[in-house]
């Protein structure tokens, strides 16, 4: 690499010249092309557990950790469940991120209940104090959201919450190998929800909801599922068996052709993991003394990134050009995935949180925006590119590495 070399956006060579795609995901590798293709022959549709739905949940329980995971078509369908699980109503609070993508937070404001954002830290994480600064005697839960794989600090948020009375959920679904302080996301608090749309571990679109609590699972059961499985599986002395036959009414079953990718992807998590974490590790200290870009990831002692994407907070101050030129000039040197996030953002100035149409589903109750200092120096300065980690992955690897370096040299001052 020559870094004198003029910058291609200014008719100097690229750094990269390789055909797109850049990242695919998940890798279509033969045998992953024949566990689909057996399971198209097998069947389309699960009524129970007894195939690949209960394969897929049981191999994820035990990738998290966790004694039960319920499957969902999405990840919105399975927040949504432990919306309702949670037994909120209309009238109470729940404290989450302004910062994360819709779906964290939607599914409550849906069901009438009142979301109170709060602000991000320097991993665009919410955290004690700023769940804190929102907290009001109508809230009884919070749920945060691990960002872009950064753990938050989950001590101090357990803390508050059994200090306050309040119920923990976790949205993992930026975090599928994240743990925080040695302990694995997605365990800390009552119920979590890991989306298994395109994330570190996919079935294409899917979600699930992971607790250690029998009566939760069982709940989840009903809001996703009904019928023959709902009747065989919930204990027939609970309280809410009657409801067995209907579920609550709400389909939201995974496909079984997701839930085959998903038994793959979780069958391949050990090299998927080794591989992101050096891809990782090789990014953190190349960029270590970059003055214009600097990894996003949580120090070693406060837990493990989830290796959804990699990170980096843009340094205004040391360079001559702006985050959104920093990025055209690196996707100009053939860098296509070096991106700014489109659908995350802070969510809490958003239409659906914030107007109070008559066509709106609900009419929020969140006091109008107030400004959130930690969000938006978070979202200004951010940048992410693909973690890869599969086979023929290390062009794209180095390659990436080489523009960002060669556009930072150029920017720096
Ligand atoms: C993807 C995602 C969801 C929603 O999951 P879907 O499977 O897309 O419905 C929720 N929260 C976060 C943080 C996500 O990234």
């Amino acid at each position: 690499m020559t870094m004198t070399s003029p910058l291609a956006a200014h008719g100097g060579t690229r750094v990269l010249n390789l055909q797109p795609p850049h990242y695919k995901w998940p890798a279509v590798t033969p045998d992953l092309d024949e566990a689909v293709r057996a399971q198209l022959h097998r069947s389309l549709s699960d009524r129970d557990s007894s195939g690949v739905i209960g394969e897929f949940e049981s191999a994820f329980a035990r990738f998290v950790g966790t004694p039960y995971a319920v499957s969902f078509a999405s990840g919105t369908a399975a927040i949504h469940a432990m919306s309702r699980i949670a037994g909120l109503q209309p009238g109470d609070a729940i404290l989450a991120p302004a910062y994360t993508f819709f779906a964290t937070a939607s599914p409550f404001a849906h069901d009438g209940i009142e979301v109170r954002f709060a602000d991000a830290d320097h991993y665009g994480n919410v955290t004690a104090a700023t769940l804190a600064e929102k907290l009001t005697s109508a809230v009884r839960a919070v749920i945060v959201t691990h960002m872009w794989g950064n753990p938050c600090p989950m001590d101090e948020i357990v803390e508050f919450c059994r200090a306050h009375g309040l119920l923990l959920l976790e949205d993992c679904s930026h975090a599928h190998f994240a743990t925080s302080r040695g302990r694995r996301v997605g365990t800390f608090g009552d119920m979590a929800v890991f989306s298994t749309n395109q994330k570190a571990i996919t079935t294409g679109e899917g979600g699930v909801l992971v607790t250690s609590n029998d009566r939760y699972r069982e709940m989840a059961l009903l809001y996703g599922h009904y019928n023959k499985r709902c009747l065989k599986e919930i204990d027939p002395a609970a309280e809410y068996y009657p409801y067995a036959f209907t579920g609550m009414g709400l389909k939201h079953r995974i496909t079984t052709l997701g839930a085959a990718i998903g038994v793959h992807q979780l069958d391949h998590a050990t090299d998927t993991e080794r591989r992101r974490r050096a891809i990782l590790a090789r990014y953190t200290a190349a960029l270590a003394e970059n003055p214009v870009i600097a990894p996003a990831v949580v120090p070693e002692a406060e837990g493990e990134h989830g290796l959804y994407v990699l990170g980096l907070r843009f340094n205004p101050e040391n360079a001559s050009v702006s985050r959104d030129e920093f990025v055209a000039l690196c996707q100009a040197e053939g860098a296509s995935e070096v991106d700014v996030p489109g659908s995350t953002r802070d969510i809490s100035s958003e239409p659906l949180f914030a107007r109070r149409d008559p066509f709106a589903p609900w009419t929020p109750t969140t006091p109008s925006f107030t400004g959130m200092p930690g969000v938006t120096g978070f979202a200004d300065t951010f940048v992410k590119l693909p973690l890869w980690g599969y086979e023929g992955d290390e062009p794209f690897v180095a390659g990436y590495l080489d523009a960002l370096a060669k556009v930072s040299a150029a920017v720096a001052r």
